[in-house]
């Protein structure tokens, strides 16, 4: 048996549990991938070697002998984690985080480091410091971000499922400017131990697979509440969400269609004809479809853009260049030494958070900006949570539009921003969702994606595998990764 690109988590279990394939084989299968297409797409930062000892779990374990990648600002122990940043370039982390601990723990094997945006800021895979993942559908294109050498390497069918952070959108976009699917659980639901933060109250870990199916795999392995993390949630882990894969929608589930995302100005025609196609899909499964407007999505962009740097700009006053990583050796004093060592070991986006960060938080401003922003989250959050009154999930596109070429925005960190738009007011009402592909335009892939209540994972994978099973987008895959 050899490995495909369009090879699931699914058919791998099958196959190892029958000893048809030896979870050695397995990963020589897609090292073998990724040797062959990573030149071009440049998803890692790092491949590994994995040992015997790797292999040695039960295989009755959810992920025995199942490969996958690590997104850059996940801690590995023994390996790097360097955010994609130089003032982290040599950082060794020291322990496990607890999502790749409990992934181990299932039997998994890890892969590598994919690559992202630096310390998770972006939204194309541009900001890193050290290469610029391309799209695998079309290599002059951008992936999406932050975690765009995850979605990347899912998509060209390097590894079966890869983790990353999403914040403000970091797994669910790129999945869905890739083609795979990206799932970004409810707020505390995988603890965040071993996460390098971005903006902890924001901050969670997703995952993207080819299928939902797949997804709900990966996801039901790191559940569970963790001492380490005191925002986690306590509950008992792991989890196994796959009973609910009927392939049908929940008798009498009510869909809610956000207007004023589905039908804003700025929504480019083909993506927005396929959302349509995707709602009519779902009324032929048997969904009731309601229409609701959400008026306060419309001001999360802005209350994300507060949060963020405020949070970023205070997590990352750590790297002082004495406690870690790159420091400057020049400077004479230690505050000549800070100045040197940050501004030389941070990109510009970096720079440019922690400037906003700093001057929302300020004395003076802090009312105004950042006091504002958390007032207008609980609103956000009190109009989601009303409208789960009525309906059972709500339905959002990710991405405005395909994939854009790469440096396109360059100029432009506004524009940049606003590819956030439709899901960075999921992360500021703490919700979980799962985006999904829904078809192709000019060749590019698009998604929806499904938000539902706090912990709603079991009906949002539901109701996704029952859409995913109507089409056959996860078997597409871009023709030049095919052999
Ligand atoms: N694009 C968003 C940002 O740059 C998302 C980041 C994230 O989810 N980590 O903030």
């Amino acid at each position: 048996m050899t490995i495909h690109a369009t090879t699931t988590i699914k058919e791998l279990r099958e196959l190892l549990r029958a000893k048809e394939i030896s979870p050695r084989e397995v990963a020589d299968g897609y090292l073998r991938r990724c040797k062959a297409y990573d030149g071009k797409l440049e998803a890692f930062l790092e491949l590994y070697e994995p040992s015997a000892l790797e292999f040695s779990h039960a295989d009755h374990a959810p992920l025995y002998g199942i490969p996958g990648a690590i997104k850059d600002n996940i801690c590995q122990k023994g390996h790097k984690a360097t955010c994609a940043s130089k003032i982290l370039e040599n950082f060794v982390a020291p322990y496990d985080a607890t999502s790749v601990a409990r992934l181990k723990a299932a039997g998994a094997t890890m892969l590598g480091r994919a690559n992202c945006d630096e310390f998770a800021m972006g939204s194309s895979g541009e900001t890193s410091a050290f290469q610029k993942t391309k799209n695998p559908w079309d290599l002059t294109r951008v992936p999406g971000g932050s975690c765009s050498g995850s979605a990347a390497a899912v998509a060209a069918g390097l590894v079966p499922w890869a983790i990353g952070s999403d914040t403000g959108g970091s797994v669910r976009q790129p999945a869905a400017l890739c083609g795979v699917v990206g799932s970004k659980p409810t707020y505390g639901l995988i603890s965040r131990y071993g996460l390098i933060a971005l903006a902890s109250s924001l901050d969670t870990i997703g995952v993207m697979t080819r299928t939902v199916y797949d997804n709900a795999v990966v996801v039901g392995a790191m559940v569970g509440a963790d001492g380490k993390d005191s925002t986690a949630l306590p509950l008992q882990g792991p989890y196994d969400y796959t009973p609910y894969l009927t392939g049908k929608v929940k008798p009498g589930l009510k869909i809610g269609v956000v207007t004023n995302a589905v039908h804003a100005k700025g929504i480019d025609a083909g993506v927005k004809k396929l959302l349509e196609q995707a709602i009519a899909d779902y009324k032929h499964l048997g969904a009731q479809i309601v229409e609701l407007a959400l008026p306060t999505m419309d001001y999360g962009a802005a209350v994300y853009f507060m949060i963020n740097r405020a949070e970023a700009a205070s997590n990352l006053a750590r790297f002082d260049g004495v406690r870690y990583g790159y420091r400057d050796k020049d400077a004479e004093t230690l505050s000549d030494m800070y100045e040197k060592t940050r501004g030389a070991g941070f990109g510009r986006e970096v720079i440019r958070r922690i400037l906003t960060g700093n001057y929302v938080l300020s004395v003076g401003h802090a009312e105004q900006y950042y006091a504002s922003a958390c007032t207008v989250q609980r609103m956000m959050r009190a109009e989601f949570v009303a409208a789960f009154k009525s309906v059972d999930l709500l339905f959002f596109p990710v991405s405005p539009a395909p994939a854009f070429k790469i440096g396109a925005l360059d100029n432009d960190p506004l524009q940049m921003a606003l590819e956030d738009y439709f899901t960075c007011p999921i992360n500021i009402v703490k919700m979980p969702a799962v985006s999904v592909p829904c078809g192709f335009v000019d060749g590019m892939p698009v998604a929806f994606q499904l938000v539902g209540p706090d912990c709603s994972e079991g009906l949002i994978f539901q109701t996704c595998h029952a859409y995913e099973q109507m089409h056959d987008w996860y078997k597409q895959v871009p023709e030049w990764v095919r052999a």
